[in-house]
């Protein structure tokens, strides 16, 4: 039998942070009314990894058998020298690796993903959506907490997660944003992502793994998705940039021109897509609070990070698992509930994003003698090193600071 909800909280943003933490609230029992900038909820079409941990965090939101379902399960985990085309390191995540971390390593769409949630809280009674409502700000009140959307309209609760991403309009107030120092950190680094049929992927890549090919100041990674149908490509090299760029067309000539001293396997994948999307990347510095009486952040808007370490998204989910736990049985008292929660959750998130910052510096790209040291250091490693060297990562829940 389905009780009222007693407590309900707004949520600014439906990506995948926000639609996680809409599960996991409503699951215990609050009313959850989530307000998405776009006209429709989806994500972009490109691929995403997920460790163990993102699937025990699935697992806590009860979506975990709907995301196995979508996932592609990849053997390993390979780096590769772009420049003389040999293997450095593999990293094994097959059975063993998933009897160690009681879950897999996987490959997604971000759509299937995105979905798996969508799906669980369109089903569920106490979630409701709003599109084409931008936040531009947020108010705590005497009984709760408010935001305005752009369109005049304004969304009254108890409480307001800020889910907005890397430019969240949540976080600039509660920060004071530029003026207040919290910018956003260019690494000089650009992504470029493509999605490729299986019959345009180069054969001799047809890999049932994630792939990384490591070059001076570029690498590239390839990866099966949609039951092996398709391959996601990205290239990411360093440059000169000073304005974020999202989501826009890319060129091959731009691609081409940055990774030039490649061996030809990897340069015969960066030739074959035609339509490229092209990302400036960029995080933060940490902060050291993210709440504000009855306001939080979750996932992007708390922690952005690069995707060096394929983690972005794993930490949202968890964020969602910390805050449904942090918030079940608060009684009302929300603003203690987010201390407790942000508390719980800083240093994780935070050592992705700035161990994220170290693996694109030190790891994938280096050049000259570092790059030689670099695989002297990975090609030594077994399976157990590589395991025992990722334990605090993918052995996580989200909730391991509370237990
Ligand atoms: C090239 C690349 C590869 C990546 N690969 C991986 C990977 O393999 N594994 C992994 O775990 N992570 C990966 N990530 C990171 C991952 O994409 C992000 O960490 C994740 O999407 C964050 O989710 P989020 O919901 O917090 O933010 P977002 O995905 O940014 O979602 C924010 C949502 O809020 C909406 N919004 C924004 N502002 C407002 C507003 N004012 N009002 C209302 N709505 C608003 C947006 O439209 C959006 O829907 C990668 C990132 C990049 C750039």
């Amino acid at each position: 039998m389905s009780t009222i909800p007693e407590y309900h909280i707004i949520i600014a943003g439906g990506g995948i942070g926000g639609v996680a933490a809409a599960i996991g609230l409503a699951n215990k029992g609050f009313k959850v009314t989530v307000l998405e900038q776009a006209s429709a909820l989806g994500e972009i079409g490109a691929g995403i990894q997920i460790g163990p941990n993102a699937f025990h965090a699935m697992d806590y939101l009860g979506v975990g058998d709907a995301g196995r379902s979508k996932a592609v399960y990849i053997d390993s985990l390979i780096m590769m020298d772009a420049v003389s085309g040999d293997r450095v390191a593999t990293l094994p995540v097959d059975e063993p690796f998933r009897t160690r971390f009681g879950n897999p390593y996987a490959v997604i769409h971000r759509s299937d993903l995105h979905n798996v949630f969508l799906k669980a809280c369109l089903a569920h009674p106490n979630v409701d959506f709003h599109t084409s409502q931008r936040v531009v700000g947020y108010t705590n009140t005497a009984t709760g907490a408010e935001v305005t959307t752009e369109s005049g309209d304004v969304f009254s609760g108890d409480a307001v997660i800020g889910c907005d991403g890397v430019r969240s309009k949540i976080r600039e107030m509660m920060t004071g944003g530029e003026a207040a120092g919290d910018t956003l950190s260019l690494s000089g680094h650009v992504a470029y992502r493509a999605v490729l049929p299986l019959e345009e992927m180069p054969e001799d890549l047809r890999w049932n793994a994630a792939t990384l090919w490591a070059g001076p100041k570029c690498h590239l990674v390839h990866y099966p998705l949609q039951g092996g149908t398709t391959f996601n490509v990205v290239a990411t090299f360093q440059t000169d940039v000073s304005e974020v760029g999202v989501n826009e067309p890319g060129t091959q000539e731009e691609i081409l021109s940055r990774f030039g001293d490649i061996a030809e396997k990897p340069l015969s994948l960066l030739k074959k897509p035609k339509n490229w999307r092209r990302w400036v990347l960029a995080d933060r510095d940490p902060i050291d609070n993210w709440t504000d009486q009855n306001v939080t952040l979750l996932g992007d808007a708390a922690h952005p990070t690069h995707q060096y370490f394929a983690q972005g998204a794993c930490m949202a989910m968890e964020d969602a698992v910390c805050l449904a736990d942090s918030l079940d049985g608060c009684k009302g008292d929300f603003h203690n509930a987010f201390l407790a929660y942000q508390s719980a959750r800083m240093t994780r998130a935070y050592r992705v994003v700035l161990t994220s910052r170290e693996i694109g510096k030190h790891m994938y790209h280096p050049s000259g003698m570092h790059r030689k040291v670099r695989n002297e250091i990975m090609a030594a490693k077994s399976a157990d090193d590589w395991y025992d060297a990722v334990q605090w990562l993918y052995g996580g829940t989200g909730l391991e600071s509370k237990i």
